[in-house]
């Protein structure tokens, strides 16, 4: 109980913070000038169903509007950072790629309090340059999957928010530099191409994409990252190369125990990488230069008279900020 408390406490910080019940609320300018504290939330692909090196930890189931999410929350701290981890697949990896419930993992950490979320993934690699074990910081997207539900919104609610900048690169240049410190091979920026799977795909498939210029493959980013930008939390996400894809002439020679010691290690890497990111996003801004946070200004089209009130009060935890009142 006393977890549940601090992350009622840690979100009335956020807003309005006051000191006693009948108080004037800190006026804005004052917390305008202060560095927010955050809570980051990290959604570990296959490979990572758990994280290293948490104290304080506590698994808590979050009940959302949509649905249970993947799994309960592991909420913890490394070092003075809190963190909430959440294994895309549940423990035990249960859930394929087309059956997990986005929405739900989102408004979960949403409402767990993150501002920062992390997304980690297992994927194959489209260029000959991002071999097995590669870290690639993803900056782009093209969402191939067509079995998902892909938006909060919907009949009753219309929103559109904007996609051209679908990772946060604040987040994303703290990644990078914590990979330049712990000595993880990675580059910056690059294109995922999201397939539905759950098979891979096909020889004439993985040659279209690299006509395309995608960079890596994988099945869960999407609608993941949409989900994230219309909650307005800050995403950028790790590709870890786990393998080829078929184009390349090593991917039917690969023996198996070679990709699970590449899975393995990806895992490793990944901890060593979290644990690395974590300090340097202790401070952050107080509105976060790309805008993430406030990615639903002007995105809502539907009028507040003929809003859907079920609708309306689903999205509470997720667009909240914008449709009171
Ligand atoms: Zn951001």
């Amino acid at each position: 109980m006393a977890a549940k408390k601090k992350v009622a406490a840690k979100t009335a910080a956020k807003t309005t913070k006051p000191k006693a019940a009948g108080k004037a609320p800190v006026k804005a300018a004052a917390i305008a000038t202060r560095p927010a504290r955050t809570r980051i939330g990290v959604i570990g692909g296959s490979g990572l169903y758990a994280m290293e090196g948490l104290t304080a930890t506590k698994w808590r189931k979050v009940s959302t509007p949509w649905g249970d999410p993947s799994d309960e929350l592991l909420f913890g701290r490394l070092g003075d950072q809190e963190l909430v981890f959440l294994p895309r697949h549940g423990r035990g990896h249960r859930i394929p790629p087309s059956d997990i419930n986005y929405r739900a993992n989102i408004d979960a950490l949403k409402r767990a309090g993150c501002v920062d979320v992390i997304s980690v993934s297992a994927c194959g690699s489209l260029k000959e340059e991002h071999a097995p074990g590669k870290f690639v910081l993803v900056d782009q997207f093209i969402d191939r999957t067509f079995a998902r539900v892909k938006s909060f919104f919907g009949p009753g609610v219309v929103a559109h928010v904007s996609m051209a900048h679908p990772v946060c690169l604040r987040l994303r240049d703290k990644l990078a530099e914590a990979a330049a410190a712990v000595g993880i091979e990675h580059s910056v920026g690059g294109t995922y191409l999201v397939m539905e799977g759950p098979q891979f795909s096909s020889l004439a498939e993985s040659r279209l994409y690299r006509q395309w210029g995608c960079d890596v493959i994988g099945m869960t980013n999407m609608p993941e990252a949409k989900l994230a930008r219309e909650a307005e939390l800050c995403y950028t996400t790790v590709s870890m190369v786990t393998d080829y894809d078929c184009w390349h002439p090593d991917h039917d020679h690969v023996d198996v125990a070679s990709v699970i010691k590449v899975v393995h290690d990806n895992a490793h890497n990944a901890q060593a990488l979290i644990k690395a990111v974590a300090p340097l996003l202790a401070d952050r801004p107080e509105a976060c230069p790309q805008g993430c946070d406030h990615a639903l200004d002007n995105a809502v089209m539907t009028a507040p008279a003929v809003r859907d009130r079920k609708l309306v009060k689903k999205l509470e935890a997720v667009a909240g900020r914008v449709l009171k009142g």
